[in-house]
């Protein structure tokens, strides 16, 4: 499950970032998926708050995650929208298939919550 190996290299990262700052530990973390990014939200909110537990940094971290929807701008007419096609969305407008993707793909972490 590939949810579990993306929480791992997150509680790594927000490990290495709690230590640079002194932190005694993360008490919340906040997150932007997007829905083409492949990820299960649901199980990596799971995966993390299984393997959190064994970082005392990280174990009474609130991992909140917000879904950025898929946005596209259409190359032939020009006009942007959003969609909840993953697979082959074609344009509202113009039908085209000639798309240009704006959002959707990212995982960032927004920023985290430290307890110095
Ligand atoms: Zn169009």
């Amino acid at each position: 499950m590939h949810e579990v190996s993306i929480a791992l290299s997150m509680v790594n990262e927000l490990a290495r970032i709690a230590k640079e700052n002194n932190a005694k530990y993360i008490s919340a973390v906040n997150l932007r998926i997007g829905r083409s990014s492949g990820i299960v939200i649901d199980s990596l909110k799971f995966a993390f708050d299984a393997i959190k537990l064994e970082n005392p940094l990280i174990s009474s971290a609130e991992i909140v995650i917000e879904e950025v929807p898929l946005r596209y701008e259409c190359n032939d007419c020009k006009i942007s929208f959003e969609t909840d096609y993953i697979h082959f969305p074609s344009c509202p407008d113009c039908k085209s298939y000639s798309l240009k993707l704006l959002s959707g793909d990212e995982m960032d972490i927004v920023n985290m919550e430290l307890e110095v």
